[in-house]
């Protein structure tokens, strides 16, 4: 595995590969959920370039840049044995001085994560424009997991004619089935404990929905008595949306996100279970 850090090397190393080429976005602190990323690009493309960048303009002014986990050696040590190029963009490398130039999708990166997080959405696209102008990849691999970015990507994509295949993983879990997340550090052990709500909440009306509600409403209060029902957690948005428009259903008709954010003491957690 080749270790780059600046583009005239990632270009030309790049450009030296034949054969198709899948590109796994992602900052670091890697775990399980990113390997399957890694794994399915590797099963699927003949060479797999992984980036690490912690982007900083994705994250809001009292957001947790500063102290999101960091540990490279580690992350390089995982995935050697399955990628044959990972880049290590510092931040000047992808937004020198003098930088101004910004990519923002409009009514699908609104609401849910776009609303609670400022900004967050067009921080995101941006720096996933320049990693595929960068690598110019085949495919591209992203989790489930963070739902909407995938819903915002997509739009991204077809606005702008990417001609890249984005390719969507499941969602990775713990056996008690939390989702896998880099921020997952950050909970002790009785939050930790407290988190399998999110899981229990979304299996709830997920078996609502298979014994037959179509009502969202009704979804959405299943999945709000369930969290209830656990002290440690402030709820800070739960929906019922429409898969691809992200906007909030009366009635299920066809394939709905159910989703949701979650404070646990300061930490911040999503989850979300796709329908039909
Ligand atoms: P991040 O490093 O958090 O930006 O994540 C990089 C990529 O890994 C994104 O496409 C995420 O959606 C994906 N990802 C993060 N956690 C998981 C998970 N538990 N299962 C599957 N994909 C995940």
């Amino acid at each position: 595995m080749r270790s780059l850090s600046t583009l005239d090397e990632l270009r030309k190393t790049r450009f030296s590969l034949d054969g198709t080429v899948g590109l796994v976005p992602t900052m670091g602190f890697l775990h399980d959920g990113h390997l399957s990323l890694i794994r399915r690009a590797r099963d699927e493309c003949d060479h797999v370039i992984v980036s690490i960048f912690v982007n900083p303009t994705q994250f809001g002014p009292k957001e947790d840049l500063a102290k999101y986990p960091r540990d490279l050696e580690r992350d390089l040590r995982l995935i050697e044995p399955l990628t044959d190029l990972v880049w290590t963009p510092s931040a000047e490398i992808m937004y020198p001085t003098g930088y101004q130039t910004w990519v923002e999708v409009e009514a699908v990166a609104r609401p849910l994560e776009g609303a609670m997080r400022p900004g967050h959405f067009k921080g995101v696209t941006t720096v996933v424009a320049k990693l595929f102008n960068a690598v110019q990849p085949h495919k591209a691999y992203f989790g489930q997991k963070d739902a909407q970015q995938v819903a915002v990507i997509r739009q991204m994509v077809r606005d702008l004619n990417f001609p890249i295949e984005i390719v969507v993983c499941p969602t990775t879990r713990e056996p008690d089935g939390l989702a896998m997340s880099s921020r997952n550090v950050y909970l002790d052990a009785e939050q930790r404990q407290a988190a399998t709500v999110l899981f229990r909440s979304l299996s709830a009306a997920k078996e609502l929905f298979e014994a037959g509600e179509r009502d969202a409403e009704k979804l959405r209060g299943k999945m709000k008595e369930v969290l209830a029902s656990e002290p440690l957690t402030e709820p800070q948005y739960v929906s019922c949306a429409d898969y691809d428009t992200l906007e909030e259903l009366t009635e299920i008709k066809g394939k709905a996100l159910l989703s949701m954010a979650v404070f646990i003491g300061k930490t911040r957690l999503i989850d979300n279970f796709v329908l039909g």
